[in-house]
């Protein structure tokens, strides 16, 4: 226990829970990994509140009334740690599905494996000539961009960036390229090997293995939400469902829920979006809440097409730069596991999952959003004018907080709410609780749930997110 003894004493109660030692909010995977590693250290005094009736947060999974499964957009599980291969093992068991990355660009009315600057073979002559031009013509170097922008231009030169970068990004993102910043890059964008961008070209080579994802594992039920589904044996009555967090007193340690229910609390570990988080501190603080307007998010639309038809592809997921479709991603959601469609059933039945970012520079109609998502399929080529009446279900899912912006003003803002919070025993982590892109997937997730609590009660230092 160390720390946890100098923690105020608190009376656990379980028919009526409202004292704990560790209040963590949000069953999403990193107050599911910050709840894990307290089962794990045998801790008794601690409870996890969540808005929603289940967990999983933004990696749950849905099953519409036709019987087809959806996630919340593509989710690829891969990992940097072994403790969290120790957790997929433990939630998971064998009931997975491993596969070898399959990942595709549609433009220019072809495929390009990805990733786009390691197959240029494929262009058309001029293009491939312009990119290659582009690739080794004098410019600003990395190190010098200002921004996402300049960086794009700097490490792929012009053509690779107006071809592909700039579109499929501005797609993605939602967001100008120029008010992004580019330190969140690391391993989220593959740079460029000229020796291996030539070497492909003349060897006529496909080169599809970069990067951290080109293997990963796939619940073989109940989507990506299947992962983390299992955990809420282990947590019992210390999960409680359905539980909105509405207010902090940050003075008495109490939270306060839209059920106007209270628990007090020695330690918090929030999971929720920042930028709504520093709207719920009372007192207020002027300061955060002014550096939380900084916090920039893009939205998404996750458009489901469940199809009667069989479907002969062993691709993964798709990436889109062009205007002809308005998802940026498709993923192949029936490959992914044959219990994403009705009844397991692959020779009959298959599903598209596409994803379209909106934000205030970029509208995007919720009423049109799904016609729109049909015939960007049928104008990639995903669709045939017949399959339009295989469609048997279309589903739709509003993201409000999407993906965190790397902005600008993004580690300035971090740098004023992060510590005003912590000084006040209240730690925010997560996707959207840390706002950080680059530690913002399910294997950074679940390590920064772990390594909150391992800090809060041993005093050891974070790896994962740093402020
Ligand atoms: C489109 C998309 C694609 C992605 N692709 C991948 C991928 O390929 N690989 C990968 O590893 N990860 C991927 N992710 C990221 C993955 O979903 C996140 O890592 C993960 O969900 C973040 O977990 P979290 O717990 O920090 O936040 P969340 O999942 O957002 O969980 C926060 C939880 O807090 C709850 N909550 C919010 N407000 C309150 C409140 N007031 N009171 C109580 N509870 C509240 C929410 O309901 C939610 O359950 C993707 C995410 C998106 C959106």
């Amino acid at each position: 226990m160390n720390n946890l003894k100098h923690l105020t004493k608190t009376i656990y109660n379980q028919a009526n829970p409202s004292m704990t030692n560790i209040l963590i909010i949000g069953a999403g995977p990193t107050g599911i990994g910050a709840a894990y590693r307290l089962w794990q250290r045998k801790e008794e005094d601690w409870l996890l509140c969540e808005k929603e009736d289940h967990l999983g947060g933004l990696a749950a999974s849905f099953r519409d009334e036709k019987g087809f499964t959806w996630d919340i957009g593509g989710h690829v599980m891969f990992s940097h740690y072994e403790y969290f291969d120790d957790f997929i093992n433990h939630m998971l068991g064998d009931a997975y599905i491993s596969h070898l990355r399959e990942a595709y660009i549609w433009m220019l009315d072809r495929w390009i494996p990805y990733p786009f600057q390691n197959n240029l073979r494929y262009l058309p002559e001029k293009i491939q000539e312009e990119c290659l031009k582009g690739l080794i013509e004098d410019r600003l170097k990395p190190e010098e961009a200002r921004n996402f922008k300049e960086w794009t231009y700097a490490v792929f030169g012009e053509a690779v960036s107006r071809y592909f970068m700039d579109p499929y990004n501005f797609k993605v993102w939602a967001h100008p390229l120029e008010e992004m910043c580019k330190e969140w890059i690391g391993e989220r964008v593959s740079v460029v090997d000229y020796k291996r961008i030539l070497s492909n070209i003349i060897h006529k080579r496909d080169d599809v293995a970069w990067g951290p994802n080109n293997q990963f594992k796939f619940p073989l039920h109940g989507g990506t939400g299947g992962l983390f589904s299992p955990a809420s044996k282990l947590f019992g009555q210390k999960l409680l469902l359905n539980r909105e967090l509405e207010k902090i007193y940050w003075k008495e340690k109490i939270a306060v829920f839209k059920d106007k229910s209270e628990i007090r609390y020695d330690k918090l570990v929030t999971t929720l979006p920042l930028d709504l988080l520093c709207k719920m501190v009372e007192p207020s603080c002027e300061d955060i809440e002014n550096a939380s307007r900084n916090l920039v998010f893009t939205s998404g639309y996750i458009i489901g097409i469940g199809l009667k038809k069989r479907l002969n592809s062993r691709r993964c997921w798709m990436y889109f730069p062009q205007d002809d479709s308005p998802f940026y991603r498709v993923t192949n959601f029936g490959w992914y596991s044959c219990n994403n469609v009705p009844d397991g059933d692959t020779e009959q039945y298959s599903s598209y999952m596409c994803e379209t970012s909106y934000s205030s520079f970029k509208k995007v109609s919720k009423d049109e959003i799904t016609e729109k998502t049909i015939d960007g399929l049928v104008n990639s080529r995903l669709l045939s004018k017949d399959d339009i009446s295989k469609i048997i279900s279309t589903y739709i899912i509003d993201v409000k907080h999407s993906y965190p912006v790397p902005g600008l003003k993004r580690n300035k803002a971090l740098s004023i709410i992060q510590p005003w919070l912590e000084e006040r025993d209240i730690f925010s982590r997560g996707r959207f609780g840390g706002w950080k892109y680059e530690v913002g997937n399910m294997d950074h997730s679940v390590m920064t749930g772990r390594e909150i609590v391992d800090r809060i009660i041993d005093n050891t230092e974070e790896s994962v997110y740093k402020i």
